[in-house]
This record gives C-alpha cells, sequence and structure tokens, in this order.
C-alpha cells in the first residue's frame, strides 16, 4: 500500500485551494474570499464532537482506509499525475475548521487538516467525506483550472477597463478585480465536482457520504450570492445524495 506521512504544516506550500468552509487560510494568501457568515436559516439537532483522543484515532483510522481509494480513483481517472497523497495536519493553534488540497513544490498532492476540522466532526463518515472532497479536487485538476480561470477573468476585466480609457492605476484594479471574478465564478462549480467524486472515494472506501456530508448542516450556509465561492448547503447535500444513491 501507498504508505501516507502524517508531517507538521509544510511552508514551502504556494499554492492552496480553498476548503470546505469557505474560511481563507490567510497564510497562504491564494484562497480567495473570506465568506461572512450568514444567519443559519435552521440549526439541525447533530450529536456532540467527539472527545480529543476518539477523534485522534479516528483521523489516523479514516486515513489509512481512505488514502488507498483516492489513490486508486486517481490513477483510474487522469494520466501522468502525482496521485501519491500526502496528509498533513496544521497543528497551529487557533486555525479555523478546514481542509484544502495543495501541491507541493514536486507536484505532490498534499490534503491539509486544520487541528480544529479533526476536533469538530461527529462521525469517521464525516472525515472520510472531507478526505474523498479534497482528494478530488486534486483528481479533477481544479487548482491548476482555478489559475487559468483566473488569468481570464483578469484578462477580460483589463480588456473592458481599456475600452474604456482607463489610466495605468485603473487598469492595475481592473486586472485585481478580474481575477478575483474569474476564479470566484467557477468555484462553486468545482466545488460541486469535488462532492460528486468526494461521494464515489468515500463509498468506494467503504464510509457513509450522505452521513459525511452532514457536516455541511453545522457550518455556515454560504447562501447562494453572485460571488461566493461556495455553493449552497442544502444543494451540495442534494448532488451527494443524487449521487451515492446512483452508485
Ligand atoms: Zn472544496
Amino acid at each position: 500500500m501507498m504508505g501516507w506521512k502524517l508531517v507538521k504544516m509544510a511552508f514551502e506550500m504556494t499554492r492552496i485551494l480553498c476548503g470546505l468552509t469557505g474560511i481563507s487560510l490567510l497564510f497562504l494568501g491564494a484562497c480567495v474570499e473570506s465568506t461572512v457568515p450568514q444567519e443559519p436559516v435552521s440549526k439541525p439537532a447533530v450529536s456532540a464532537a467527539l472527545p480529543e483522543r476518539t477523534a485522534a484515532k479516528l483521523f489516523v483510522r479514516v486515513v489509512d482506509v481512505v488514502e488507498p481509494v483516492a489513490e486508486r480513483e486517481c490513477r483510474a481517472r487522469t494520466k501522468g499525475m502525482n496521485c501519491d497523497y500526502k496528509i498533513v495536519v496544521d497543528d497551529r493553534p487557533g486555525q479555523p475548521v478546514n481542509a484544502a488540497q495543495t501541491l507541493d513544490k514536486d507536484g505532490r498532492p498534499i490534503i491539509i487538516f486544520t487541528l480544529a476540522m479533526i476536533k469538530d466532526v461527529r462521525n469517521a463518515d464525516e472525515l472520510a467525506f472531507v478526505m474523498g472532497h479534497e482528494a478530488a479536487h486534486h483528481i479533477a485538476g481544479h487548482l491548476e483550472r482555478q489559475q487559468r480561470n483566473a488569468s481570464t477573468g483578469a484578462l477580460v476585466f483589463a480588456g473592458l477597463a481599456a475600452l474604456a480609457g482607463a489610466d495605468a492605476q485603473t487598469l492595475q484594479n481592473a486586472t485585481d478585480i478580474g481575477a478575483q471574478v474569474g476564479a470566484r465564478t467557477y468555484s462553486k462549480d468545482y466545488e460541486l465536482e469535488a462532492d460528486i467524486l468526494g461521494t464515489v472515494i468515500s463509498k468506494k472506501a467503504g464510509y457513509d457520504p450522505v452521513k459525511g456530508a452532514a457536516f455541511f448542516s453545522r457550518i455556515p450556509d454560504p447562501g447562494d450570492r453572485f460571488l461566493g465561492t461556495h455553493p449552497p448547503n442544502a444543494q451540495r447535500i442534494e448532488v451527494v445524495r443524487k449521487t451515492a444513491a446512483a452508485l
């Protein structure tokens, strides 16, 4: 079996995709937006968080089971891509509940969980689903695609500003704004894509993705705002339910 390594946060990471919660990992600088939590629509009854020792054991077990499945799925669905996932724990204190996917400098896929994320899950299904979701971002090539979208957005906005006779400063601003709009417009689709493939991975690993996606009922719902980077939680749960039913 391909091994996974539990290592401390690696600071050579330069690129990162926004994680599940829409909370920016500011020190890495590349998450598009910090989502302002809205009024929760409804607070479903949820079980309490697990004791720390239980959560830690659960994490180790889930990583052990899901990593080989994610790796197999990655090899089956891609050509020449590095599928040897490395699982990393961001143990800096005070980090929000989040998980994210990035690449190290050699192109190896990294999945990062914050300690708060590991502590927040209610069962193995949630952890497996989150891991499947992050592994799916890599398989679908979202990091590269998001960066391409960002440059296209920047190009279009800069072009429009130039047409309107903008000066250098305005043009620079338009370029920045364009990059953001490009990246944001597409990332909702990417999140749903990752939810679908994440459902496949976690189910193949023997976990219940529908139970796992209940995680979304606890995080702030980004709603359906135009520039929101994450789809509404209800939409995500629906996508998971449909995908799981079809498997
Ligand atoms: Zn995601």
